[in-house]
């Protein structure tokens, strides 16, 4: 059959994943944490489902929830959105990020990307008909080109998809990186998508920069996040899309026909946990720092060479001392003979640079996983 998605495999995430089970190596592959969501989030799902909150919630999500959110967003980036007519809850960022290209991009549109990202975007825009247009960012640091973005425009650039802090480098825009974004866009019908889904994971001091912040980016802007990353429960895929109301009302049309309304128990746990533990989120980036830096020093034991991480739950290193096969060669290697499971960058790209020798590896681990990890990667 003639298909939508004939570049599609089944996905890295997916396929190292399998192979740390079949090789029983320690998973830093996939992103998940292997410690447990606060126990008040566990309480107060329990309660809801207890009370009987266990049919379909309202479309846009519970009335609760989008006022936590949007109380937690003006606390955090000093704008409050509009519960009612701003905020969408969604079966994690990935639908938010269907929806919203769905929504807004047209059979032949194109649609930039900055090379590596994560990986649904492009599908979701060859599933709108569209063409992914892929800007590569500095291979060293990471951060946007904005002369190639520019070069990158045309008549036919219908939106800029971003992501800070980014997978799989956790580099972080900066001030100047809003400024130029603000001048990119500004007098253009270009829309952006804004994936922020490790917002609270930032070390270091730093600022996020959400678009949230800032009115000229914001009004034409889909900001994305997850509870799954803040709240350690990547398996619940609960998360929200934040858009102003005539963009949010086209995001609607979407969402009401692919899902619905995502799980409603989670949604009332979520409103509660929001509201009565800002330390959560507000403590996250410490949380992880320590476990960055721990690892960091660990790995600088080893020959993998860390590179520097100023946000997210990601790990690259160099792995250019120990084996010239290439990424996902060596990530397939690194499992089944080392027993670590890591994840190759160039699925991450249209075009990874030649030569490229980086692994992703995954420090959102109980210390024990990641010394069980370290103790394996010393013999390499
Ligand atoms: N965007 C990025 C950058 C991610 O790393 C992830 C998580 N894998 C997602 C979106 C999807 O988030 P969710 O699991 O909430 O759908
Ligand atoms: N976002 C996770 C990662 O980057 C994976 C999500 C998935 O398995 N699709 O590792």
């Amino acid at each position: 059959p003639e298909t939508k998605l004939p570049k599609v495999g089944t996905t890295i995430f997916t396929v190292m994943s399998q192979l740390a089970v079949e090789h029983g190596a320690v998973n830093l592959g996939q992103g998940f944490p292997d410690f447990n969501v606060p126990e008040r989030l566990i309480e107060a799902l329990d309660r809801a489902m207890r009370e009987g909150k266990n049919q379909y919630a309202p479309m846009t999500g519970i009335p609760a929830l989008r006022q936590a959110i949007a109380a937690k967003t003006e606390r955090c980036y000093g704008y409050r959105p509009d519960a009612d007519a701003e905020i969408t809850v969604t079966s994690g960022a990935s639908e938010a990020i269907f929806d919203a290209v769905l929504a807004i991009v047209r059979p032949g549109d194109e649609v930039i990307v900055l090379d590596p990202c994560y990986d649904c975007y492009e599908p979701a825009i060859d599933l709108a008909g569209a063409t992914a247009i892929h800007v590569p960012l500095d291979p060293r640091t990471f951060a946007p080109d904005w002369d190639r973005i520019r070069a990158a425009v045309s008549p036919k650039t219908r939106m800029l998809m971003i992501n800070t802090p980014h997978n799989p480098s956790g580099a972080m825009f900066s001030a100047d990186d809003i400024a130029q974004l603000t001048a990119l866009i500004s007098g253009t019908h270009i829309y952006l998508l804004s994936d922020e889904v490790y917002e609270h994971i930032i070390f270091d001091g730093a600022r996020h920069e959400s678009v949230l912040r800032y009115p000229e980016l914001r009004e034409r802007a889909f900001v994305v996040s997850s509870f799954g990353k803040t709240y350690h429960c990547t398996g619940w895929k609960l998360g929200y899309c934040i858009a102003p109301p005539a963009l949010s009302a086209e995001f609607r049309k979407v969402h009401q026909y692919n899902t619905f309304c995502t799980f409603a128990p989670a949604q009332w746990a979520f409103a509660e946990m929001i509201e009565a533990e800002p330390a959560h989120y507000e403590g996250l980036g410490a949380f992880y720092q320590a476990k960055r830096d721990r690892f960091r020093e660990q790995l600088l034991t080893t020959k993998l060479k860390p590179l520097v991480v100023p946000g997210g739950y990601f790990q690259l290193v160099d792995y250019s001392a120990v084996s010239d096969l290439d990424d996902v060669a060596f990530c397939r290697w690194l499992t089944i003979e080392k027993g670590v499971a890591a994840i190759p960058l160039s699925p991450f790209y249209e075009a990874a640079p030649a030569g490229q020798r980086i692994a992703r590896l995954c420090f959102a681990k109980n210390e024990a996983t990641l010394d069980a990890a370290i103790e394996r990667l010393l013999k390499l």
